[in-house]
């Protein structure tokens, strides 16, 4: 196994970089899961440039659900969120659904950054069935089979420090050969919804190769050109690594996993917050 298979960069879309490391949490009061209403930690920039962060949810009937299942039949659990937020979100900011139709309103969902989505999906969760996570896990020691239960607002939430793209530098001899030499610089941006699920289905089947297409559209030399797919597949392991550290420092919102403690042998337990019963049917 390959150190890219055993650190796939993207997984599940609720939570949808994983990182191994320790996150930096911030002291100060986190925002909460609370009743149909919130605020995301970045939020959309309009062309314009207003920045539109609190947002409203309706309670879904049943039409809502048959919607919701029909998406579910795509296995793509991005556009399953993207189909329960469409039907339950009513505002994002200034920006009403009603007032600007559903195809609009989705499309400027599929712009907010991932980690924001999470966010908005874990209030939608908190909101339609309530702040409890279960998840079932076994204790890799024991064996204990686990069912595990965790409060949506004992998440820990990571705060935006206002950086959605970054710069990256590849080792020398490593870039994209031009007339004027190799360029090796350039710069990662955030990934937002669209990119997740443009690339969820392949993501499922092969994470190394979903990591490489989400590279190839979130990674831009400073020439402009953008990294190919053929040019990241050739790119060494460390060098792909380099990437991927760039991308994963600039995440934010609710950190990915929750530790818990075997109830049998004490050992504690690292679980993916992705990993918990879905709510969508
Ligand atoms: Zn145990």
């Amino acid at each position: 196994m390959t150190e890219d298979e055993r650190n796939p960069v993207v997984e599940k879309p609720i939570v949808a970089i994983k990182d191994e490391d320790s996150f930096e949490v911030a002291a100060e009061s986190a925002p909460s899961f609370t009743d149909g209403e919130g605020e995301l930690l970045c939020g959309y920039t309009d062309e314009n440039g207003n920045v539109h962060k609190t947002f409203g949810f309706r309670d879904i009937n049943g039409m809502d659900e048959e919607e919701i299942a029909k998406a579910k039949n795509s296995g793509n659990d991005m556009k399953t969120s993207l189909k329960a937020l469409e039907r339950s979100l009513l505002y994002l900011g200034d920006i009403v659904k009603k007032e600007v139709g559903n195809e609009a309103f989705v499309k400027i969902l599929r712009k907010l950054y991932i980690y924001d989505l999470d966010f908005m999906l874990m209030s939608l969760r908190t909101y339609l069935v309530g702040g409890t996570l279960q998840f079932k896990a076994q204790c890799p020691v024991c064996g204990t089979r686990l069912d595990v239960e965790e409060e949506t607002s004992n998440l820990e939430i990571m705060p935006f420090d206002g950086v959605t793209s970054k710069s990256f530098e590849l080792s020398k001899g490593f870039g994209l050969t031009t007339k004027d030499g190799i360029i090796n610089k350039g710069t990662v941006r955030m990934p937002v919804v669209a990119d997740i699920e443009a690339i969820y289905s392949v993501l499922k089947i092969n994470p190394v190769k979903g990591t490489t297409i989400l590279l190839s559209r979130v990674c831009k030399f400073d020439n402009g050109a953008f990294m190919t797919e053929d040019f990241l597949r050739k790119l060494s392991m460390k060098e792909r690594k380099k990437l991927q550290e760039v991308l994963m420092s600039m995440r934010f919102g609710i950190v990915p996993h929750i530790n818990v403690d075997c109830s049998e042998c004490g050992r504690t337990i690292m679980l993916q917050v992705g990993e918990a019963e879905s709510f969508l049917g």
